[in-house]
């Protein structure tokens, strides 16, 4: 899942950044609400994280603009106090959820798990195809009951086929949703991953979920 800081105060932005990279997301950082609305604009982001106060134009203004674009990603805004004011103008806006500062990162990454559930219409935080569970909030894999062991990229792969199980998924798709900024895009590194993913989940068992579909990418699916 690929999220969008837009944060300008550079010490808790530094925070977001490495604290949502060790939860296993791709992040990508603005500091400004021009430079936010640039990127949400050209990239497809699974959720975006918006600070209320920004230079150049403040997240509130960010978050309308978004919406009279139909770009529907979900916006949780950050709020410097709790001020009543503040909330009602970015729910107007459009925004999904708020949170006020200062706020418990373990909080921050509670909603935006629940906000991502919402997008991808997931009413629990454990995903299920056949014999093959993931418990997001642990990030504990298991197949046929024997939990499995994976990297942060290798689960971060894993979950987003499994959201989108029975759909193809590209490889830009992967590149997008999965990896972080050191993607080399001329590189085999999906396949190699790919491969990774699948020599645990499905070596040994008859029945093979992780298919190759040539030219076009992957499905993840039952049979
Ligand atoms: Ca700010």
């Amino acid at each position: 899942m690929r999220i969008l800081v837009v944060e300008d105060e550079s010490r808790l932005a530094g925070f977001l950044n490495r604290g949502f990279k060790e939860a296993g997301y791709a992040v990508d950082m603005a500091a400004n609400g021009e430079e936010a609305l640039f990127l949400a604009e050209t990239n497809p982001y699974d959720l975006i994280v918006l600070d209320i106060m920004l230079p150049i134009f403040d997240g509130i203004s960010v978050c309308r603009k978004l919406r009279r674009g139909s770009i529907d990603v979900p916006v949780l805004m950050l709020t410097a106090r709790d001020d009543v004011e503040d909330k009602i103008s970015g729910l107007d806006a459009g925004a999904d959820d708020y949170l006020t500062k200062p706020f418990s990162f373990p909080e921050l990454l509670a909603r935006v798990r629940a906000l991502l559930r919402r997008k991808n219409a997931v009413k629990t935080t454990r995903l299920k195809v056949a014999d093959l569970e993931i418990e997001q909030t642990s990030r504990k894999v298991f197949r046929a009951g024997t939990e499995i062991s994976l990297t942060r990229t290798e689960y971060g792969l894993l979950e987003y086929l499994m959201l989108n199980s029975g759909q193809v998924v590209t490889r830009t798709m992967l590149s997008e949703h999965v990896w972080n900024d050191d993607f080399d895009a001329f590189s085999n590194v999906i396949n190699v991953y790919v491969n990774y993913v699948r020599k645990k989940i499905d070596h040994g068992h008859d029945k093979k979920l992780i298919h190759s579909l040539r030219g076009v990418g992957y499905m993840l699916k039952d049979a």
